[in-house]
């Protein structure tokens, strides 16, 4: 019997890789480049696509390569024109990824991992644990998914989807320079942003990396107390020592890191909480991102109201820390912060 042989996903290849296997099939350098074209700056999704390739030559290929796009199996649009996806992979795994369209700019939240490890208390994502991390191409699809269903370019993207980036570093950046590149969505570097709970080694070795992209850190309390309580998984990595590795960061890459802070109701929107936040910002390159916690259902915590949001901004102003207060979207379509769940379920 003869033995069926697995294709590869020909989006896996770098322009490269396809350019030398295109050679080696004795083809001139402009129907390498049309190929090129096709597969990674027109983001088509299959061999009958490409119209200005003979049929021959696309049978050959799809012979060898497939195009393994995720499916799209739900998705539910909120009242604020956010669209939120369940998209499946070809093993089974789904994730959710969020589309924030806003005037002349479109915004994505991917997922970097289908479930997660770290268990933050306040998010479903958390709640439910991981299944497996995802691959670098696995993570540009959600963003192409995107494109393509809004026909538009993707403007920035947030790794702040399901999962810890940190977790799964190497395919994060692996797809952070995918998104760059500009055989692909050319989204610039700076518009791509990791958030990380505080992995301290991996946010050492992102200040390394040669392109700006952008960090920002899910700190929720500055007292450890209330931070081991919120966030277990990074325990270890104290507040001080994350303080420091932030530090070492601003100076080597000269960027300011952003911290999320969702402001849960008697957790960490008292008095020492506030006063623990402007400590521990003030005098640093940062900028801080207020956000209410969305609601989750059966959780425990509760948004905390908006004037103590207002509160909290206008303590941190008076110390000379930039401050934004965030307006959740999608929280009607559990695709805010916090909420993305295999329901078709943001997490942070
Ligand atoms: S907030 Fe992010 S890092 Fe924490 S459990 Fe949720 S998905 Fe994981």
């Amino acid at each position: 019997m003869e033995e069926t042989k697995a294709r590869t996903d020909i989006r896996t290849l770098s322009p490269d890789e396809l350019g030398m296997i295109l050679r080696d099939l004795k083809q001139p350098a402009f129907r390498t480049k049309q190929i090129v074209e096709w597969v990674f700056d027109k983001n088509v999704s299959s061999f009958d696509e490409m119209t200005n390739i003979p049929k021959a030559l696309r049978e050959q290929l799809a012979e060898q390569f497939s195009f393994n796009a995720p499916e799209e199996i739900a998705r539910q649009v909120s009242s604020d024109g956010s669209r939120k996806y369940l998209l499946r992979f070809s093993d089974g795994v789904s994730v959710e990824t969020v589309a924030m369209p806003s005037r002349s700019k479109l915004a994505v939240c991917i997922s970097t991992q289908a479930g997660c490890a770290m268990g933050c208390v306040f998010c479903a994502t958390g709640i439910a644990g991981l299944t497996r991390s995802l691959t670098a191409q696995e993570m540009v699809d959600q963003v192409l998914h995107v494109a393509n269903d809004f026909n538009e370019r993707v403007t920035s993207v947030v790794f702040m989807g399901q999962g810890e980036p940190f977790n799964n570093f190497d395919a994060t950046v692996e797809a952070l320079r995918k998104l760059n590149s500009e055989h692909g969505p050319n989204i610039g570097a700076r518009h791509l942003t990791v958030s990380t709970c505080g992995i301290i080694p991996r946010i050492r070795a992102f200040a390394d990396l040669p392109e700006q992209f952008t960090l920002a850190i899910s700190l929720h309390s500055a007292i450890q107390q209330t931070r081991n309580q919120l966030m277990p998984g990074v325990k270890k990595y104290t507040l001080p020592r994350l303080y420091e590795a932030l530090q070492l960061y601003t100076e080597k890459t000269g960027r300011r890191p952003t911290y999320e802070f969702a402001m849960i109701e008697g957790v960490n929107d008292t008095d020492p909480e506030m006063r623990a936040l402007c400590d521990f910002c003030e005098g640093t390159l940062c900028h801080v991102n207020l956000i209410q916690l969305n609601n989750i259902p059966d959780s425990p915590f509760k948004p905390s109201p908006q004037k103590k949001v207002e509160e909290l901004q206008r303590r941190l102003m008076t110390r000379g820390v930039e401050t934004t207060i965030r307006v959740s979207r999608g929280s009607d379509i559990d695709a805010a912060c916090g909420q993305l769940k295999q329901r078709l379920t943001i997490h942070r």
